[in-house]
């Protein structure tokens, strides 16, 4: 049943959302146990699923990426640093999730303010999420808990989630369900947690793509809370259009380092379609290079705040400020937060800013460009969306921060250049998932959407 069916039947009074909103947390509860999939549960979601709007997510269980402020549930960016910070607001998507009648049930769990792309960077003590497939592999990062918990439940349910370079197309591949991540500007960031603002983007993932057009319609739009959020009106995604699409399919992307079945899987999803291939030259060289210099130059800026001050963890007042605050943030940040904290203020410090950080800047320009050029002659653009299936933990163990970084080769372009793009699940292989990535122009969301309905 997709969350359409679902409002349907919640509506007509055949499911109660009472009820079911129990059962629901019963179930993930039994789930998480053995997965990990979440940080937080909201235990009044029954009270709050008595007084609900008969909107259009009537009744509906949502799940919330911890980095995005929920009032009165405790968020933490998957973060100890912020442990016990409880929003007094809502984010601007979770205020329209809301007002259409969905239930929030709880947070799920993600990579340190979204910081990798397996979820095995989790906070001081937390626990890593588990690939639903083989307990023994990753979900995906950042946003491992909210893929895991959209394959592995068996009742209707949807994620709202974040992604700055891949953290909602990386999961959703990995755990095979459909990832939407939006043009950059198209849903508001008020009340998300900052990672790289110029980068932060506000997603869904859901395990049928009705149900990606129905979320992406409700929480796109203008909101004058978030400065570079577009005016420009939502799209009517949950329409059909039987539109032409003319499809390039990035040559780098099927090269070496790309495991066979991933290829194979792919030009077999695009079945008769007639495509051809384009290249992107300086993105597949220098994508992932300028997207982490931009990323960790932004966060290290960001992650300032949390000086065990204002937000989150406190602790007993002592020695001079200076003192209190590294004490604070070398007890709670974890290995990956302060590898990220310091090579992005050393890539920002004067004299370096500019051979670094300014480059970098340059060469995400380029970037657009190169797309660009493409989307002249083309609506869509695609590649696979990780290069391999999830890897096992054991596997993870054994790469550098270097070959870490490096898986994220697929989606760096398009999220650095802030094109919308939805990762769909194209095959197995080994019993795995493997997934393609769907990009297209800014703002062209519904083609993507379009064409993700063509393909199923
Ligand atoms: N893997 C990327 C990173 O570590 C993407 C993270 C994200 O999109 N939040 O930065």
């Amino acid at each position: 049943m997709n969350a359409a069916e679902f409002v349907r039947q919640a509506k007509s009074g055949k499911i109660d959302p009472v009820k079911n909103t129990k059962k629901f947390l019963e179930e993930s509860k039994k789930i998480d146990s053995d997965y990990h999939y979440f940080l937080k549960f909201n235990e009044d979601a029954p009270k709050q699923a008595k007084e609900l709007k008969k909107g259009r997510l009537y009744g509906l269980p949502v799940s919330v990426k911890d980095c995005i402020c929920v009032k009165g549930l405790e968020s933490r960016a998957g973060s100890k640093i912020l442990e016990g910070y409880e929003p007094v607001f809502d984010a601007a998507a979770i205020e329209k999730i809301k007002a259409e009648g969905g239930v929030i049930v709880g947070k799920t769990a993600q990579d340190v303010f979204g910081f990798g792309s397996f979820n095995v960077n989790v906070g001081i003590g937390y626990k890593v999420p588990k690939n639903p497939f083989d307990k023994t592999r990753a979900t995906g990062g950042s946003s491992g808990g909210a893929a895991g918990m959209v394959q592995k439940s068996e009742l209707p349910h949807i994620a709202i989630s974040e992604s700055t370079g891949g953290s909602i197309a990386a999961p959703a591949c990995y755990c095979g369900v459909y990832g939407m991540t939006p043009t950059y500007g198209r849903v508001s960031r008020y009340g998300l947690m900052d990672y790289a603002n110029s980068m932060d983007k506000i997603g869904v993932m859901a395990k049928d793509i009705e149900d990606v057009a129905l979320v992406m319609e409700i929480i796109s739009g203008y909101d004058e809370r978030d400065s570079t959020s577009k005016d420009l009106p939502a799209e009517k995604y949950t329409e059909k259009s039987d539109s032409r699409f003319r499809v390039a399919v990035v040559k780098e992307s099927l090269g070496k380092g790309v495991e066979q079945d991933v290829k194979k899987n792919l030009i077999a999803k695009l079945g008769k379609l007639k495509y051809e291939e384009v290249s992107l030259p300086l993105t597949f060289r220098y994508g992932i290079q300028a997207y982490y210099l931009i990323s960790l130059s932004e966060a290290s800026t960001n992650l300032a705040k949390y000086c065990g001050m204002r937000y989150g963890k406190h602790e007993k007042l002592e020695g001079n400020f200076n003192e209190y605050f590294s004490g604070v943030r070398s007890k709670n940040f974890s290995k990956e937060e302060k590898r990220r904290i310091i090579l992005g203020t050393f890539a920002r410090m004067s004299g370096f800013r500019d051979a670094f950080y300014m480059k970098a800047l340059q060469v995400r320009t380029k970037i657009i460009e190169e797309y660009r050029q493409h989307f002249r002659k083309y609506d869509i653009v695609v590649t696979p969306a990780m290069p391999n299936i999830a890897p096992k933990f054991s596997e993870i163990d054994k790469m550098t921060p270097l070959e870490n970084y490096m898986m994220d080769i697929m989606t760096v372009g398009p999220n650095l250049a802030g094109f919308p793009h939805l990762s769909m699940p194209s095959g197995f292989s080994k019993g795995m998932p493997t997934g393609m990535l769907i990009i297209a122009d800014h703002f062209q969301e519904k083609k993507i959407i379009d064409f993700a309905r063509s393909l199923k």
